[in-house]
């Protein structure tokens, strides 16, 4: 079955500038902005403007400039909030995708969890 994208989700309207944000960094194809309900001193979504659902999704369909442009956004993010694992103490980098993955809004997006020790990989089930 094909993804179907939901362009009324939250994100979406990022997007389109229909509800507000605080901008981390943005190119032509990817956007990067704080997380509304911070899990870490650092948390960062980083979001394709292309209407992908999942990593999954993205990584399958998504064009190579677009892919490029937001690997390379990721990079750069995680220098401007100095949390690389050379320069500075690491972070977390993490995607949920559907129902299993308890994936909330449905625009695929790559958390960025920074600025303490962010522990377990993966928490009991809830
Ligand atoms: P997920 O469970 O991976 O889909 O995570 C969705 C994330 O989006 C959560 O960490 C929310 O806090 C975050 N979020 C929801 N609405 C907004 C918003 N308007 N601006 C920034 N982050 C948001």
């Amino acid at each position: 079955m094909a993804y179907a994208y939901d362009d009324q989700n939250i994100f979406a309207k990022i997007l389109r500038g229909e509800i507000p944000n605080k901008t981390v960094l943005e190119t032509d194809h990817t956007l990067a902005f704080e997380d509304i309900q911070p899990q870490a001193p650092v948390h960062v979504l980083v979001i394709p403007k292309g209407p992908y659902v999942t990593y999954d999704h993205f990584a399958g369909e998504a064009s190579a400039d677009e892919i490029v442009d937001f690997n390379r956004t990721v990079a750069e993010v995680c220098k401007k909030m100095g949390v690389t694992a050379d320069e500075g103490q690491g972070c977390r980098f993490i995607s949920n995708a559907g129902e299993h993955g308890v994936q909330e809004v449905p625009h695929y997006h790559l958390h960025i969890l920074g600025g303490r020790r962010i522990g377990r990989m993966i928490p009991k089930a809830d």
